[in-house]
Order: structure tokens, then C-alpha cells, then sequence
């Protein structure tokens, strides 16, 4: 019997760990890859579209890949605490991870901004929140300055071990399809997550065989938080999508270099489009992402409409969707429900319902 560990476990190989790493970790990665039939139809796409569904991840997002490794990193470095800046999903991360090897973690966050199942997670995990009156970019700036003064280690993904642990969803994605995709639409927000899976493309090529190819990367920003598309910093980033509502991305140069060197875009998608992409694959696939996963769903149908893909026949298609629906909740229920009020009567129902 095999029985999957964790991925540092998995992967140990491609990654800066040794027999001396403590490995911490919730058994995150080995994430499904999802077929998506119905989506292609609806889109009218004749190539194969899969969902790499990142929201199967022990706290419900692809950070945790990130986190493994920092956290082990940090605990066998005698770190004693960790510190964050956080949209949200990564301090529900950090504070589980901290959790599980039982050091302190220290969270910022954004007033206001951060998404109801992300906040109960770092709370339960027994993070300290602190909540300013400032944006993200504000945060990640503070946290900077702290972890340089005093003994606390950054697991933002300036923290170069979040990118190599991230890097491995693309591993899996090599395995799951025996090659990699020609396309692969994702969301950017710091753009650690672009960085990192183009890394593991490029690494797995390099280490098991060129076969493997390299794709097309296609990122995606919101309209109202795209600062490496307006090509300037946006000082107040605006999107429902918050994971990615952020206007000044630590791994910005390195987006631009992965984008030109994968022969990919990055481009961005207006929140209407957005919300139209998280209905549509909840609907038609069974999948429920949160609205910054939906980003890449959108990207996807802004290529299709612009009949980028010509002869699409042939063409593999991976779209992240990075992190569970079930975070968000209050969006999905603000923008997204018809729910019908009927008295409490079989007659009643009966007809509403069309018997
Ligand atoms: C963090 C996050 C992103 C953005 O990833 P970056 O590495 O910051 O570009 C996108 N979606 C979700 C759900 C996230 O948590």
C-alpha cells in the first residue's frame, strides 16, 4: 500500500530539504485534475480543458504547497514564530501550519477586506490578527520591516521556499497528463504562483524530459487591481476578486519574464466577467472556487471570444482554480443566488416547481 504523505515527502528530490528537514505538513497537494467536459461544450472549445482544482488543499487553497515548505524551513532554521500579510488565504495557511508545529503566527490584514472562511480559519488556528487601517500593499510593507528587525520569519512568497513548494502543482500536472498543457490560465495577484509554476515546468522538463514541453502561460488580473497590464502601481486596487486585489506584486518582474519567455499574456478580466466565470463553472462542472479562482475561467472565455485558439481541436487546456468557493460564501450569496420565497405548503411548492 502507498499512502501519500506530503508532497515535500513526494518530491523531496526537486526540492532544498535534507533527512535533517522536519517536515510539517497537513498532507496538502496531489490535488485532482478535472476533466471538463461540459465547460468545453458550453464554451463551444473543441481542445481538452482540465481544472487543476487547488481548493482541494488542506485549508482550501494552493498556498498550503507554499507553506509546507516555508514552515518546515523556518522550524529547522530554530524559527520560533512566523509573520504575514495577508488577503486572506495565506494566513489561513500559515496560522494551520503554524499550528501544526505549535509556534506563534502573526497576521496583517487589510481593514475590512477579507473574506469570512479565511478569517475563521486563521482565528481557529489561533493566529494573533491584527487588522490595519491600510491596504494589502500596506501590510506587506510592515512585515517586511518587522521580520528584517526582529526574529520572526516572512512566509509571504517573497519567501523563496512558498515558490518552490508551489512549483510542484505543476509537477503533478506533468504526471496527471503526461505532458504539459499548451495553455494554462491562471490568476495573478503577486504573481509568486505564475513564478512558481513556471519554475516547476521548466524543472521538470530539465530533471525527467523535455518531453514533458513547456506551456503558454496566460495570467490574469482583475480589471480594477492590474497593474502589470496598466504598467504602473495601483494605489487603490478594487476587485470582489481579493485574493488578487493588489496593486503593487512583489514577483512583478518576474511575471513579465514569464510571460515573454513562455510566449504567453498577461492580460486582465472586469469583475462582471469574472462573476459570470465563477457561476459558470459551478454550474457546469460541480465545482465551486472562490471568485480570484474564477479569474482563470474568465481569461479562458476572454481568449475563446477573441477566437484566439484558431484550430482548437487538438490543444490541452489547464485552468487553476486556486482556491475553494466555500471561503467566500457571502459573495456567492450576494452576486449569485434566485432563491424563491414560498410559503410553507406542498400545494404551493408543487407549483412553483412545475409539477
Ligand atoms: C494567493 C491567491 C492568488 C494569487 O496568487 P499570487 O501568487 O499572489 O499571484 C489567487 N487565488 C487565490 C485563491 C489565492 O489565495
Amino acid at each position: 500500500m502507498i499512502i501519500y504523505k506530503s508532497l515535500i515527502e513526494k518530491y523531496k528530490k526537486y526540492l532544498t530539504v535534507s533527512n535533517k528537514t522536519p517536515i510539517i505538513s497537513l498532507n496538502e497537494g496531489n490535488t485532482p485534475l478535472i476533466f471538463a467536459k461540459n465547460l468545453s461544450e458550453k464554451l463551444g472549445f473543441n481542445g481538452e480543458v482540465y481544472l487543476k482544482f487547488e481548493g482541494m488543499n488542506p485549508t482550501g487553497s494552493f498556498k498550503d504547497r507554499g507553506m509546507t515548505m516555508a514552515v518546515s524551513k523556518a522550524i529547522e532554521n530554530g524559527s520560533k514564530a512566523i509573520i504575514c500579510a495577508s488577503t486572506g488565504n495565506t494566513s489561513a495557511s500559515a496560522s494551520a501550519y503554524a499550528a501544526k508545529a505549535q509556534i506563534r503566527c502573526i497576521v496583517l490584514i487589510p481593514k475590512g477586506k477579507i473574506a469570512v472562511g479565511k478569517l475563521s480559519q486563521a482565528v481557529m488556528h489561533g493566529a494573533e490578527v491584527l487588522e490595519i487601517d491600510g491596504n494589502f500593499d500596506d501590510a506587506l510593507y510592515i512585515v517586511r520591516e518587522l521580520s528584517n528587525k526582529y526574529p520572526l520569519t516572512l512566509v509571504n512568497s517573497i519567501n523563496p521556499y512558498r515558490i518552490e513548494g508551489q512549483k510542484t502543482a505543476a509537477y503533478e500536472i506533468c504526471e496527471n497528463l503526461g505532458q504539459a498543457p499548451d495553455y494554462q490560465f491562471m490568476p495573478v495577484g503577486n504573481a509568486g504562483n505564475i513564478t512558481a509554476y513556471w519554475k516547476g515546468y521548466k524543472d521538470y522538463n530539465k530533471m525527467e524530459s523535455s518531453k514533458y514541453y513547456l506551456p503558454k502561460m496566460m495570467g490574469f488580473q482583475a480589471s480594477g487591481a492590474a497593474p502589470i497590464v496598466e504598467g504602473h502601481i495601483i494605489k487603490k486596487p478594487e476587485t470582489i476578486a481579493t485574493a488578487i486585489r493588489i496593486g503593487n506584486p512583489t514577483s512583478w518582474k518576474t511575471a513579465e519574464e514569464v510571460r515573454d519567455d513562455s510566449k504567453g499574456v498577461i492580460d486582465k478580466v472586469t469583475d462582471e466577467e469574472i462573476l459570470k466565470a465563477y457561476k459558470i463553472v459551478a454550474a457546469t462542472e460541480g465545482i465551486f472556487c472562490e471568485p480570484a479562482s474564477a479569474v482563470s475561467i474568465a481569461g479562458f472565455i476572454k481568449y475563446i471570444k477573441q477566437d484566439y485558439f484558431k484550430n482548437s481541436n487538438s490543444i490541452k487546456v489547464v485552468c487553476i482554480l486556486t482556491g475553494h468557493g466555500l471561503k467566500d460564501p457571502d459573495i456567492a450569496i450576494a452576486k449569485a443566488t434566485s432563491i424563491i420565497k414560498v410559503k410553507s405548503n406542498i400545494n404551493e411548492i408543487t407549483k412553483t416547481i412545475g409539477f
